[in-house]
C-alpha cells in the first residue's frame, strides 16, 4: 500500500521511501539516503546522470556521479570541463542501457533496508538502431518513467520503415542540396548514417556536432566521415548538411536557402503531428525519435509490472490515467510539490 501525503506531489511509501521531482528526480531510501538523477546542481547521497542531454546535464559536477564512461566524456565535451567528471559506483545503482542516445542508460536502484527496487528510465527506447541497443525493462517495484510520448496519438511507424522513407527521401532530392535537423547527440548521428546510406555527394555537419561525433567515435565502433562545414563553405547539390534543431529557423539558414535552393527537413516525434512541419517551416518531415512512443511505453510498464508508476514529462497525466486504467497505481511528478518536512 501507498499512502500519497497531503501536498501530492511527493510520495512516502510503507516501506519510509519517497519518490520527488525537485531538481531532476529525488528517490529518498528508507534510510534516508539520497538518490538523485539529472539534477542541474546534483546534491544527493548518491548522483546518477542518465545521459548528456542538457536539459538532464549537472551545472557543476559532483564528486562520484554514477554514468556510463561515454556520458560523462559526452557531459565533460558540453560542459567544455575535461576532466572535472569524477564518476562513482554504488552497491545499490545498476546501470541499463536506455537506447536513448549513446551513452544513456537507465537506473535501477535497490533499497539496502527494505530490498524494494525502483527503475528510474531517464529517457528510453526500446527500439535498437544503429550502434544502439533498445532499452530491456529490469524488474522493478517502482517504475519512475519519462512520458514525453505518453499519448495515444503518438504511435511511430515501424523503425526500418521511418528510416526508408528518409533514405528515399534524400535520394529523390539529390539534386538540391539539403539541410537535416536535429538534435547535436542523437538525431544528427543517425542522420549521418542515414545520409550515407543515400546517393549524397558530400555529408556535412556543424562544429557542436562534430565535437560530439569524435566522442562518440573513441568509445564505439562506428565512423561518420562527416565533413565540418564552415562559413566558406559552399553548398552544392547533392550536399547532406546536418545541423543542430533549434536552428531552422535561423537568420543563416534562412540565407543558405536563398542563395542554394537547399531543402530543409526535420526529424522528430513531434513530426507525427503535422503542425511540426508549419511551425519548424520544414519542406519535409519524419517521425524519427530517440524515445519510447505511446505502444513502446506502455510496453514498458507491462514489462516492469511495477506496484506504482510515476510518470513525468510531456504527456505525464495523460499517460499516469491510461496507467490507472490499466489497473496499476501511478502518479505524476510534479515539479515544486515539496512536502512541509523539507523546510
Ligand atoms: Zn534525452
Amino acid at each position: 500500500m501507498t499512502g500519497r501525503d497531503s501536498n501530492g506531489g511527493d510520495d512516502t511509501d510503507n516501506t519510509g521511501a519517497t519518490v520527488r521531482l525537485r531538481d531532476g528526480i529525488e528517490i529518498e531510501l528508507s534510510d534516508g539516503t539520497t538518490v538523485v538523477a539529472d539534477a542541474n546542481r546534483p546534491n544527493g547521497d548518491i548522483n546518477v546522470l542518465s545521459h548528456a542531454h542538457g536539459d538532464h546535464l549537472y551545472d557543476d559536477p559532483p564528486d562520484g556521479m554514477i554514468c556510463s564512461a561515454l556520458t560523462a566524456a559526452l557531459a565533460e565535451s558540453r560542459r567544455e570541463d575535461a576532466g572535472a567528471l569524477a564518476r562513482g559506483t554504488s552497491p545499490e545503482i545498476e546501470l541499463h542501457e536506455a537506447g536513448h542516445v549513446a551513452g544513456s542508460r537507465a537506473a535501477e536502484i535497490t533499497d539496502p533496508d527494505s530490498g524494494r527496487t525502483y527503475c528510474y528510465t531517464g529517457d528510453i527506447s526500446t527500439r535498437s538502431r544503429s550502434y544502439l541497443t533498445g532499452f530491456e525493462p529490469p524488474e522493478a517495484d517502482v517504475l519512475v518513467t519519462e512520458t514525453t510520448y505518453g499519448s495515444p496519438e503518438y504511435v511511430f511507424p515501424e523503425q526500418a520503415e521511418i528510416e526508408a522513407e528518409i533514405v528515399d527521401w534524400l535520394d529523390e532530392t539529390a539534386n538540391r542540396p539539403v539541410l537535416l535537423f536535429g538534435y547535436s547527440l542523437g538525431r544528427a548521428q543517425k542522420l549521418q548514417l542515414l545520409a550515407r546510406e543515400a546517393d549524397r555527394t558530400r555529408l556535412l555537419v556543424s562544429k557542436a556536432i562534430d565535437r560530439i561525433n569524435e566522442v562518440i567515435e573513441a568509445f564505439v565502433d562506428v565512423s561518420f566521415d562527416a565533413e565540418r562545414s564552415g562559413p566558406d563553405t559552399e553548398l552544392e547539390a547533392g550536399d547532406a548538411l546536418v545541423l543542430p534543431s533549434g536552428t531552422n529557423n535561423l537568420a543563416f539558414v534562412d540565407s543558405i536557402v536563398e542563395e542554394t535552393g537547399a531543402l530543409k527537413a526535420g526529424f522528430s516525434g513531434w513530426a507525427v503531428n503535422e503542425a511540426f512541419r508549419y511551425r519548424g517551416d520544414y519542406d519535409a518531415t519524419f517521425p524519427l525519435s530517440d524515445h519510447c512512443d505511446f505502444a513502446e511505453l506502455e510496453g514498458v510498464v507491462k514489462a516492469i509490472d511495477p506496484e506504482i508508476v510515476y510518470t513525468h514529462h510531456g504527456f505525464a497525466d495523460e499517460f499516469a490515467a491510461h496507467c490507472t486504467s490499466l489497473g496499476y497505481e501511478a502518479r505524476t511528478l510534479k515539479r515544486n510539490q515539496t512536502a512541509l518536512g523539507d523546510f
